[in-house]
């Protein structure tokens, strides 16, 4: 079936929480919008059970000079928190050497310089959201507290902290007895604490209930939903310089689209997806995990939220749950749960905080964030003048969704932004 020419001035193709980020800032410049997801409802891929925060002070890429000696130490590691598993795969491969490219100190300067700006404008279009929406996400406006066991590392923190301050990220250096007033859960191991960092105006919140909430706030304004829907194939003009339409499948079969503008936003299935169309993009899935503990009304877990340093771990208090998350393992799609990984979080989490909640009734989940080396992710547009891209944000795509949402919106209304595939 296809259904007439122009049906749409946008299409965005992926309801995560990007994608969702997308058709809004769309919708507000007056166009008519229609989103594509595979899944029943928005968000419940990469953007279903992340860690939660909303951080501007994790702007360092991973890809920073300290990077390369960190990776060879973990690579003897199983529990590491980077994990590379080699694979016969070119994109794999083509990524890990990018990586090591990026990781030049003129170049991670630079990329912290702009992630610092693209998340900070992000952090602020969040807060206009909710202002203006009026929806909650069980968000806490209580800052990120990023605390170190190791001396070493907290004095190697230091430089990091100003540098960031210097990028325009409040990153204040603070010592024990500040965090444990900060964080009062933290009373208990106060003598394990070397220092920490705290960014007060950094924020957390549930991004996979923001996602559903801003999604439901496009229908209201107009945007046209196709879930269960997975897109299948693009058509592109004899010239390849524009995309035609789009070719879905659902539940009635086969459908065509068309649209003036394309966006892309599918997550890390972005790179496989246009590589037949001779879009290249750097994008490898890192898996990631998390565990969802009920507190059970605990008073005893924290409600700032906190990043780990030892463990790369980072938690969020979601109202009535705790949400630890981290780990990346880049080892090609799967999904899979691994047992040890789980437990290793949960063991984590009760050394620290052993009255949180019910442990025994956590939840797991694996998601796969879609990264490029540096941590930038494409917003712009493609070789065709009316595919664009909106994806590739890695570790941070809750943080950055509505700030490159809000771009991406910007160049269509101006017909005009970067070729950047
Ligand atoms: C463990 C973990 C912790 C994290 N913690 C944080 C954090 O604390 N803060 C932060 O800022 N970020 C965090 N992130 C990163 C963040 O979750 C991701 O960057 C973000 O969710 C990516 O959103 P997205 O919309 O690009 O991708 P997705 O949410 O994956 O959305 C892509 C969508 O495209 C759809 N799709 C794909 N292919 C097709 C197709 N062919 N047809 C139809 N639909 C398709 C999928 O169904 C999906 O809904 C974390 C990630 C992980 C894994």
């Amino acid at each position: 079936m296809s259904e007439r020419s122009s049906d749409f001035d946008v299409i965005v193709l992926g309801a995560g929480v990007v994608g969702i980020n997308t058709a809004y800032w769309n919708l507000r410049n007056g166009k008519s919008v229609c989103v594509i997801d595979r899944q029943p409802e928005a968000g419940l891929e990469t953007s279903f059970a992340n860690g939660g925060q909303v951080s501007v002070c994790h702007a360092e890429p991973w890809a920073n000079p300290s990077a390369p000696l960190k990776v060879l130490k973990w690579l003897m590691r199983s529990d590491a928190p980077l994990l590379f598993r080699p694979r016969f795969d070119i994109h794999q491969w083509l990524w890990l050497a990018k990586f090591m490219v990026d990781c030049l100190p003129k170049r991670a300067d630079r990329h912290t310089t702009e992630i610092v700006k693209l998340a900070t404008e992000s952090r602020s279009l969040i807060q206009r959201i909710r202002a203006e929406e009026g929806f909650h996400y069980d968000e806490r406006t209580k800052g990120i507290l990023h605390f170190y066991r190791d001396p070493r590392e907290f004095e190697a923190a230091i430089p990091v902290a100003e540098l960031m301050r210097r990028y325009g990220c409040n990153r204040e250096v603070i010592d024990a007895d500040r965090v444990v007033e900060i964080e009062p859960a933290f009373a208990d191991k106060r003598d394990e604490i070397a220092g920490a960092t705290y960014t007060a105006e950094d924020e957390s919140g549930d991004a996979l209930k923001f996602t559903q909430n801003l999604a439901r706030v496009c229908e209201n304004m107009g945007g046209v939903f196709h879930y269960s829907h997975q897109v299948t194939a693009l058509a592109a003009d004899r010239g390849m310089r524009k995309v035609n339409s789009v070719e879905v499948c659902g539940p009635g079969g086969y459908r065509t689209l068309r649209a003036r503008d394309m966006i892309v936003s599918l997550g890390s299935w972005s790179a496989p997806f246009l590589r037949p169309y001779g879009v290249r993009l750097n994008i490898y899935p890192a898996k990631g995990y998390s565990a969802t503990i009920p507190t059970n009304g605990s008073n005893l877990a924290p409600v700032t939220s906190l990043t780990d340093d030892e463990y790369k771990l980072v938690y969020s208090n979601l109202g009535d749950r705790l949400r630890v998350a981290g780990t990346a393992e880049l080892s090609g799609y799967s999904r899979s749960l691994n047992r040890t990984r789980c437990q290793a979080i949960i063991d984590n989490v009760k050394k620290l905080f052993p009255r949180a909640g019910n442990f025994d009734a956590a939840t797991f989940w694996t998601g796969l964030r879609p990264a490029t080396p540096s941590n930038i992710p494409y917003v712009g547009r493609t070789r065709y003048r009316n595919l664009w891209l909106n994806t590739g944000h890695g570790t941070l795509g809750w943080t950055m969704g509505a700030g490159s949402g809000f771009r991406i919106a910007d160049m269509i209304a101006a017909k005009e932004g970067p070729v950047i595939a």
